[in-house]
């Protein structure tokens, strides 16, 4: 029976859940909170959140004089810098859909991207110019080139927006509308675009400051290395808002920069593939300071791949809380993120450190499960040990690529991430391979990551891969790729013993080879598909 009345019960306002509102929030309650930014030049601008929402707003206006309608997409080719930020908003502001491009991607990549997209709009760093040279032919739909930093080529932004007076408001519309396209790494065949909506990212920012995922608040100091080209920035020029926090830009990715400016900006909060906090290592020991020395620092977000464990202990023995957090595009990006557990302060220090080394634990609104890797309708226990395909489903979890015909979940939304995974009873997910990485040996999984997590543990070894060769008996055998420390001696043997410490006996590799150099992806993650190839032919002693 209808309960009368009930309809009249839900008595709440409207109000769309657009990241415009971000902007708008920031601000005005924050509006003096300073933006930092270290350009390439080694010059430094400082902005204030008033400050980029009025140069978003004559971006906007600027965008529509260009003809960019509801919809369209505009896309970036640049590192971090506020100007970047600014495009952000503008380019949702005025209603179309920002396309974050990765400048290190290959050409065929960039070529394919842009027009998948059909980008109308594109801005760009100068230190990106000779992409765009090489590839303005290629690029069929971009009507509108600007330099973000320089007048020399392209109308340069700041004359571009400078033209406009700000005066005008944002694109409304439907939350379900969509805001942002991020194309991911695309190891195999094209690069896939995954298109988030103002919901989807709104519910993502309003999550991602609590404790448990990005812990941030209004005295927080955030140096982002994680570029915004890539996957969203982590989704903290969007998050960063709520809280109205200071950010600190750098337009160079070099050690020494970054520690500098995290000494000199009060830096309590930094988001990076583990390859960035290596390099800080690397500087800081080179100088003889250790990470306390670079101020105030916090809380340490790595996601990417997996943190090494020396790194997790160096960071946490300089009382920094380290954050790592797993996701990929397709995810906007954060699925887990390492939440400390209610006994955390009980626990010895050496199993706190096993605990962060897992991925944590996932975000609200983030659901897990692992199937079996040859039955996918096989859901498997949550016990800690038994390892499969990891899925995931959410608000802010991808339904289809862009421009797909077919969408990319089955019936229940499960999405299947292409990791291989472990969950934990308490829920704590612990990644142990990618599903096309992962090495079969008569029958049974090797984790191609923990071996390459295990042998970059020795001293002599700067990098290391990890692929399956065929093997007649056993189908495949590990084969150990390793690049050395600059200087450093080591033989295979002593690799071998090394490893035979730490994983069991028979997945220690059956070959191990010495290279100058491990291949990698557009994103710094290393081709496996690369070394398969190169060692297709590889005949293994027997
Ligand atoms: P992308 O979409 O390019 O960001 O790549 C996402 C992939 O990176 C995931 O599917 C994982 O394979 C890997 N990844 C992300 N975070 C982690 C992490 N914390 N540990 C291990 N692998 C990770």
């Amino acid at each position: 029976m209808n309960n009368p009345g009930y309809s009249d019960l839900g008595s709440m306002q409207d109000w769309d859940l657009r990241v415009t509102h971000l902007l708008d929030h920031a601000a005005r309650e924050y509006g003096h909170r300073e933006i930092v930014t270290r350009w390439a030049d080694g010059s430094e601008t400082r902005t204030d959140w008033a400050g980029i929402r009025r140069d978003a707003l004559k971006m906007t206006q600027a965008l529509r004089a260009a003809g960019v309608r509801k919809g369209d997409r505009v896309a970036t080719l640049a590192m971090n810098h506020s100007r970047h930020l600014v495009s952000w908003y503008g380019a949702v502001g005025c209603g179309g859909v920002l396309h974050t491009i990765n400048p290190r991607l290959f050409d065929d990549q960039l070529d394919y991207i842009a027009n998948h997209a059909e980008d109308k709009v594109l801005l760009y760093d100068a230190v990106w110019q000779g992409v765009v040279d090489r590839m303005k032919s290629r690029w069929t739909s971009i009507e509108h080139y600007i330099c973000f930093d320089s007048a020399d080529h392209a109308p340069a932004f700041e004359d571009w927006i400078g033209a406009y007076d700000g005066d005008t408001t944002w694109d409304t519309g439907d939350e379900r509308d969509p805001c942002m396209l991020c194309y991911t790494s695309g190891t195999t065949g094209h690069p896939k675009g995954v298109l988030f909506e103002h919901r989807s990212t709104m519910l993502h920012a309003m999550t991602g400051v609590t404790p448990n995922f990005f812990d941030l608040d209004s005295r927080s100091v955030m140096l982002p290395v994680v570029p915004m080209f890539h996957a969203a920035s982590w989704g903290l020029p969007w998050a960063g808002t709520i809280p109205g926090i200071k950010f600190v830009y750098s337009a160079v990715n070099d050690p020494a920069v970054l520690c500098d400016l995290m000494k000199r900006e009060g830096v309590t909060h930094s988001a990076g593939v583990p390859t960035v906090w290596l390099a800080m290592f690397n500087y800081l020991d080179s100088v003889g300071q250790d990470v306390r020395d670079v101020g105030p620092l916090k809380t340490a977000i790595i996601g990417g791949s997996a943190a090494p464990k020396f790194m997790i202990e160096r960071l946490m023995a300089n009382d920094v809380r380290v954050a790592h957090a797993w996701g990929m595009t397709e995810t906007s990006p954060i699925g887990t993120t390492g939440a400390y557990p209610w006994d955390w302060d009980q626990m010895e220090p050496a199993a706190q450190v096993e605990l962060v080394q897992k991925q944590g634990r996932p975000a609200f609104g983030v659901e897990l499960r692992c199937v079996d890797l040859d039955d996918p309708e096989r859901e498997l226990p949550r016990d800690g040990v038994t390892s499969g395909a990891l899925q995931v489903r959410g608000p802010w979890v991808i339904k289809r690529y862009f421009k797909a015909a077919e969408d990319a979940v089955g019936t229940d939304n499960w999405f299947d991430t292409g990791d291989v995974a472990v969950i934990f009873p308490d829920g704590t997910l612990q990644l142990t391979d990618r599903t096309k990485d992962v090495i079969k040996s008569g029958g049974e999984w090797i984790s191609s990551v923990e071996l390459e997590n295990a042998a970059v543990g020795h001293p002599a070894v700067a990098e290391a891969a990890a692929i399956g060769i065929y093997h007649p008996r056993w189908d495949e055998r590990p084969m150990l790729i390793v690049v050395k420390k600059d200087g450093a001696e080591v033989t295979g043997a002593e690799i071998r013993d090394y490893l035979g410490g730490q994983v069991a006996k028979w997945w220690l590799p059956d070959a191990i080879e010495f290279v100058d150099e491990i291949p990698h992806t557009g994103t710094g993650k290393i081709s496996k598909k690369d070394l398969r190839e190169r060692f297709r032919d590889y005949k293994l002693e027997s």
